[in-house]
């Protein structure tokens, strides 16, 4: 497989090394796409699958479109995090797109923007996506298109972490995006973003590298960009990752 300058750029950002004995245009094994991994039978068996963990609940939020659930979010008050938020951080991209980025909950700057992931960790995660030909921007074909969107919708002060009751209260938003977008795939980032959509309490090294299911969509696991910047090591799994997620986008796993 021979890989442009540019896909080569976005690895070496993410930190993904090519493998030195390889020409340049290689890659890992494991972020080959499925076609040229399947010479190799272990990596080409598929990955096992986990049942879905959250039946889906009939809920007076499944009447709303896109415009009546953001101002529903907007105007929630259902937990104490409306006290101290500016804003509601409600989800970006195209409400066409095939992929689905579920992250943990806005930080100061996404409570300022009104905007998920802008931050740093928006940058890696931007970066992470362009090697894969996804981006945020709402020009693109739908199966380039990501649509990002938190567990939270309102920042935890001081960037707590988030509390049980208030993923649960939240979760109902999440569920009724899932809906209305029917993406092809969700990837979940972050501890407690992939531990309250799958109702576990497993670390995400232990939950990755397999497809699970969320309101019947195929769900990858992978690192929180935050962690990939303070563990530059564990790029290289996010990359793995990705790769699943690609080949569970195709049905392909
Ligand atoms: N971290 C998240 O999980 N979501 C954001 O929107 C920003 C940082």
């Amino acid at each position: 497989m021979r890989w442009s300058e540019h896909q080569i750029a976005m690895l070496r950002e993410m930190g993904v090394r090519l493998w030195p004995a390889e020409p340049e245009t290689s890659v890992p094994h494991a972020a080959l796409p499925p076609a040229e991994r399947a010479a190799d039978p272990v990596a080409a068996a598929p990955a096992p699958r986990a049942a879905d963990p959250v039946a889906r609940a009939a809920s007076p939020l499944d009447a709303l479109d896109w415009p009546a659930l953001r101002d529903t979010v907007a105007a929630c008050t259902a937990c104490k995090l409306c006290e101290s938020r500016r804003q509601t951080v409600f989800g970006v991209g195209s409400t066409r797109a095939h992929w689905m980025i579920v992250g943990e909950a806005p930080g100061e700057q996404e409570d300022r923007e009104g905007e998920p992931f802008v931050g740093k960790s928006g940058q890696l995660l931007d970066n992470m996506l362009r090697a894969i030909a996804l981006t945020r921007r709402e020009d693109a074909e739908p199966a380039h298109q990501v649509y990002i969107a938190n567990t939270l919708k309102c920042r935890p002060p001081g960037n707590r972490n988030p509390l049980p009751e208030e993923l649960a209260q939240c979760e109902g938003f999440l569920i009724r995006q899932v809906q209305l977008l029917q993406p092809k795939i969700i990837l979940a980032m972050g501890a407690f973003a992939v531990q309250s959509l799958l109702r576990s309490t497993e670390p995400v090294g232990k939950l990755r590298g397999r497809v699970h299911r969320y309101q019947g969509v195929p769900l990858v696991v992978t690192y929180h960009p935050a962690y990939l910047l303070r563990n530059p090591v564990d790029k290289a799994k996010a990359w793995d990752d990705l790769c699943l997620a690609v080949e569970a986008a195709h049905g392909s796993v």
